[in-house]
């Protein structure tokens, strides 16, 4: 993306408008002067304002919608390790150095080995510190494989870590730490447990959060540094603001009403359009503009673009057929443009993590998954991320799993008899329906399929081999997982990415370049723009290279600190000289 990109180029997809350029702060009538703006009152949003206020800044923050964002609708999983107390109470035993090993396999380049080894030392202070805000974990121990853990579970391996290739490199540990819920059968939501803790905590500190405030701009003064921003607010307590919230509500639970991915979302797109059409209006009319003064700096934490399909169609072609996973109407893009509107580098935006997970049922992984042309490409026993990120990225988005009579019947009953949540047992049971095809033989598979079968033959052939003890798994399963295909019929189950039934969600975790030290946005040069701050899915963070359940969140806390810490530890900038000025919305 060329340096000039900015609001007025064609691709710019978004309501960010070019920053306000001033003089000086003092070229400016303020209504509100704060030490510390966030925008985007999420996990990573919700981090920063809390750890700030710690800290002793005054702190604002702000919200499109009602706070939460996409962590407060997810599943609760938080990516921690290194000997939590939840580990300890589990019997398990971690250590920082296993855990750093592991995600060094996960996270490669994307963030410095320095960064993941301060993220790894840190894991343990960050349970820690949002237990002391009121988090509840519980260490009730999962020690299958699986991409969730069943109800009534709260740790486990939500990682890759207990294949053999992997073992090999790092003692494996569960690390995916389940915020505790009393028992529901929802699907999501669980994220709730992490975010309503902390915002009441950030509401005893101090911290002022406005909700129904969209920002638009920064406000840029000479020296090139961001003093603040401008924001669109809905006046708290007014019946627009009532018609407002219904009208953004109603849309958004229109598109969460069925996966994008399946048939008849279209329809709901377009009546949600009208809604949002409704609040758009309804903030022209009604909405006050805000000029907000940030003396330590403004945290953009504002999420990811998978629910900017323009924005998405542009920057990651590859994933439009896939589930959208993030908050609808939120995940929209403006965090990102906004710190490329003062000059920021947006990278990695072509990456977006998509989760194609196949276990359970347990018998899936035991197959193997082929592309179009019958041929295997990934170890199937790997965490659903790296699955789909082979599949996207290599494979045009397509998948069969194939397996024979025994894998097959054994995957009916695991869908019908095991204790998983709704989310689980209903794309399985539909897959295994309406989406896969039988065979008496594996070129009868491939005729049906169209897959040439020489190659699948071939897949067979080796993969028998591997099961048997023969040679070893081409793609280093291990070899518990393997399971000789040799009991006709053949099935193949079609896990492509734009199927219907068995959707493939996916989350962009691309954003703005930080200096991983501070959490200040970088230039194209390598530049700090002093005043400013990324965090979350908005910036470059550690599963911005292959995810697995839980990194984003701890993503999100550790990010969020960052920013905060460094905004507070900056003595040399004036305080803020006022109180919030206007009254404000717990
Ligand atoms: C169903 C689901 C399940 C998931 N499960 C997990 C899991 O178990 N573990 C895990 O680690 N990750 C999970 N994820 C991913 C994870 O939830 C997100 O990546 C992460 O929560 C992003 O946090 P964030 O703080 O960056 O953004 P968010 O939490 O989305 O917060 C961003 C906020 O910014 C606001 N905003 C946007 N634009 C503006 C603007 N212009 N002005 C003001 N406010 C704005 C939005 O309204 C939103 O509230 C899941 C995601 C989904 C959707």
């Amino acid at each position: 993306m060329s340096s000039d990109f900015g609001p007025h180029s064609p691709q710019w997809f978004s309501r960010i408008e070019a920053p306000e350029r001033v003089e000086s702060p003092d070229h400016v009538t303020w209504d509100v002067i704060t030490d510390f703006a966030v925008v985007g009152y999420g996990g990573a949003g919700i981090s920063a304002a809390l750890q700030a206020a710690q800290d002793g800044l005054k702190v604002l923050a702000v919200d499109a919608f009602g706070g939460g964002g996409a962590t407060a609708m997810n599943g609760g999983i938080f990516y921690a390790g290194g000997g939590t107390s939840i580990q300890r109470t589990a019997g398990v035993t971690d250590s920082v150095e296993a855990m750093y090993r592991y995600l060094s396999l996960e996270v490669q380049e994307v963030v410095s080995a320095q960064t993941l080894r301060r993220f790894c030392e840190g894991s343990v202070a960050d349970v820690e510190w949002l237990q002391g805000h009121g988090v509840r974990f519980d260490s009730t121990y999962y020690p299958k494989k699986t991409f969730y853990p069943p109800s009534g579970y709260f740790l486990y391996h939500s990682d890759s870590s207990l294949a053999e290739t992997c073992a090999a490199v790092a003692k494996p540990a569960p690390r995916g730490h389940k915020y505790w819920h009393p028992p529901v059968n929802q699907a999501v939501g669980f994220g709730v447990h992490l975010t309503e803790p902390l915002q009441h905590q950030a509401h005893l500190r101090g911290v002022a959060f406005w909700p129904r405030t969209e920002a638009r701009r920064l406000v840029l003064c000479a020296s090139g540094e961001v003093i603040g921003l401008v924001v669109i607010r809905m006046p708290p307590d007014s019946p627009h603001t009532q018609a407002y919230i219904h009208a953004q509500e109603k849309a958004r639970q229109l598109l969460q009403k069925l996966p994008s991915s399946m048939p008849g979302f279209a329809r709901l797109e377009r009546k949600a359009e009208r809604y949002w059409r409704e609040a758009d209006e309804l903030q022209r009319q009604h909405g006050i503009v805000q000029r907000i003064r940030a003396t330590r700096g403004v945290c953009l934490s504002a999420g990811g673009f998978i629910w900017n399909r323009q924005m998405l169609a542009s920057h990651a072609p590859k994933y439009t057929s896939n589930m959208a996973m993030g908050s609808p109407g939120g995940d929209n893009g403006s965090g990102i443009r906004l710190g490329q509107s003062v000059g920021a580098e947006a990278a990695l935006m072509e990456r977006v993590s998509s989760w194609r997970f196949i276990n359970p049922p347990a018998q899936w992984p035991k197959g193997i998954l082929v592309n179009s042309q019958g041929q295997r490409f990934v170890n199937e026993e790997l965490y659903g991320a790296a699955i789909g990120f082979e599949m996207n990225e290599h494979q045009q988005g397509k998948g069969y799993i194939i397996l024979d009579r025994t894998l097959y019947r054994g995957a009916w009953k695991a869908a019908v008899r095991e204790n998983l949540f709704p989310f689980m047992r209903l794309p399985l049971v539909l897959a295994l329906l309406f989406q896969t095809r039988k065979a008496r033989t594996l070129e009868g598979l491939c005729k049906k399929l169209g897959m040439p079968a020489a190659s699948l033959l071939d897949a067979v052939a080796h993969y028998n081999r591997a099961a048997g003890g023969a040679e070893p798994d081409a793609f280093g399963k291990s070899r518990s997982e393997c399971h000789a295909l040799s009991d006709a019929p053949f099935y193949a189950v079609d896990v492509s990415a734009s199927s219907t039934l068995f959707p493939c969600s996916a989350m962009t975790v691309g954003g703005l370049r930080v200096d991983e030290g501070s959490g200040q946005v970088l230039r194209a040069d390598g530049t700090r723009i002093t005043g400013l701050y990324a965090a979350g899915r908005t910036a470059i963070g550690l599963p911005s290279n292959l995810y697995v359940s839980g990194l984003s969140a701890a993503d999100c806390v550790f990010s969020g600190r960052r920013a905060a810490r460094h905004a507070s530890s900056q003595t040399n900038r004036e305080p803020a000289s006022n109180d919030h000025g206007i009254s404000v919305t717990p």
